[in-house]
């Protein structure tokens, strides 16, 4: 039976989005939209000038900043937020930033009925989401609500110009990890399929464009929407095997975010290749040869990390990580064991190109 007389869902798209170079000067007709008057607005400390800028931009829209955002969301970052919120009068949150800021973001409007704009800075692909990783004494729990996701996105090329293009390339594959996953998930469907596949292509075109000259706003712009179409198929549909092993080395070994992702999706896609040929046939036209080699080689060319022993993972971990991985069940479409697992760890760790799946 072809996978479309299967049947299939499509939940529709909730999040409003405005797109385009010079869009941060809407940011405050979409808070007026939203029916909303005074905005704090969020960011990491190295982005806080920026941050600055924006609410001063603002003008009485802004009930000021807090820009001690940091990565996954610790609960102690949260209450000292939540706490800048109530005594500024905020009636909203606008992140402007990468999936920390945005997940700071995410915390104070689930907790307050806060109306969110988010403003992505990097491709992680956070905005599009119900989804919230929050720290708890160190240990990282996951939540979907859909008070989590924000309300109106806005993708503005300028603000991705500084980003640096280590930064810039591994978000990228990080983002090529959601639609990837996206075209062989259990709840897939025609729409973000074709998303996904469209951002396939809008990345193999234009990504080796940005790490030539990062300056370059049209490859910039290029690769913005496909991390907008990366992470609408990670907003509406279920992800497997490559974000559950990400998440394990991520949060149980303190790796990287956007490293870790970029290492494991050649060593992931090709384990998962050998079970959805047909679903995964648009990545292999695009990348060229066989899915996980058409990937690292495009991976390598951008001058992505290619060893998880480099992110300083000792192999001693890998039993560990595989053991993790494999406690309990989740939908992939290959099934797997721990030996499998430890075999794709150890080739990932070694920076090993996949060969012939
Ligand atoms: P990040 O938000 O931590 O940003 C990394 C660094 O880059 C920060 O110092 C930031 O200030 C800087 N930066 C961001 N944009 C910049 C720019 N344009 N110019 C210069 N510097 C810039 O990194 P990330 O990879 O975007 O996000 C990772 C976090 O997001 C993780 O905690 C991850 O779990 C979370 N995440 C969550 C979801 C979700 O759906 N809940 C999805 C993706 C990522």
């Amino acid at each position: 039976m072809s996978d479309l007389m299967q049947g299939f869902t499509f939940p529709g798209i909730r999040t409003r989005v405005v797109f385009g170079s010079g869009t941060l000067s809407r940011v405050g007709e979409e808070i007026e939209a939203l029916g909303r008057s005074r905005a704090l607005v969020l960011s990491t400390p190295p982005q806080a000038d920026a941050a600055g800028t924006l609410a001063g931009d603002l003008g009485g829209l802004s009930a000021g900043t807090f820009t001690e955002a940091t990565m996954h969301t610790p609960i102690e970052v949260t209450e000292a937020a939540m706490e800048a919120y109530k005594t500024a009068g905020a009636d909203c949150v606008v992140s402007f930033g990468g999936g920390s800021t945005i997940g700071l973001g995410k915390a104070i409007a689930t907790r307050t009925g806060a109306d969110h704009v988010a403003i992505p800075t990097t491709y992680a692909g956070s905005e599009m989401t119900d989804v919230l990783g929050e720290t708890v004494d160190g240990e990282k729990t996951t939540r979907r609500d859909a008070s989590i996701r924000p309300e109106t996105v806005i993708y503005d090329v300028d603000t991705t110009l500084t980003l640096p293009v280590g930064m810039t390339v591994t978000s990228s594959l990080n983002a090529i990890s959601h639609g990837i996953e996206a075209l062989y998930a259990e709840d897939r469907n025609p729409i973000l399929s074709q998303m996904a596949v469209e951002a396939m292509r809008v990345f193999k075109r234009s990504l080796h464009r940005v790490t030539e000259d990062p300056q370059n706003r049209a490859a910039r712009t290029d690769v913005l929407y496909g991390a907008w179409l990366c992470s609408t198929a990670l907003g509406y549909v279920s992800m497997a095997l490559h974000h559950k092993l990400a998440h394990v080395i991520g949060g149980s070994f303190g790796m990287p975010h956007a490293e870790t992702h970029a290492i494991l999706l050649p060593h992931t896609t090709g384990f998962n290749a050998a079970a959805t040929a047909e679903l995964l046939a648009p990545v292999a036209e695009i990348f060229g040869g066989s899915v996980g080699g058409g990937l690292w080689d495009f991976a390598k060319r951008a001058g992505a990390p290619l060893r998880l022993r480099d992110l300083g993972l000792s192999e001693a971990d890998l039993d560990r990580a595989a053991e993790i991985a494999t406690r309990a069940p989740y939908p992939n479409p290959r099934p797997f064991d721990r030996h499998d697992i430890r075999n794709l760890l150890q080739a990932a760790w070694e920076g090993s190109r996949p060969e012939g799946e």
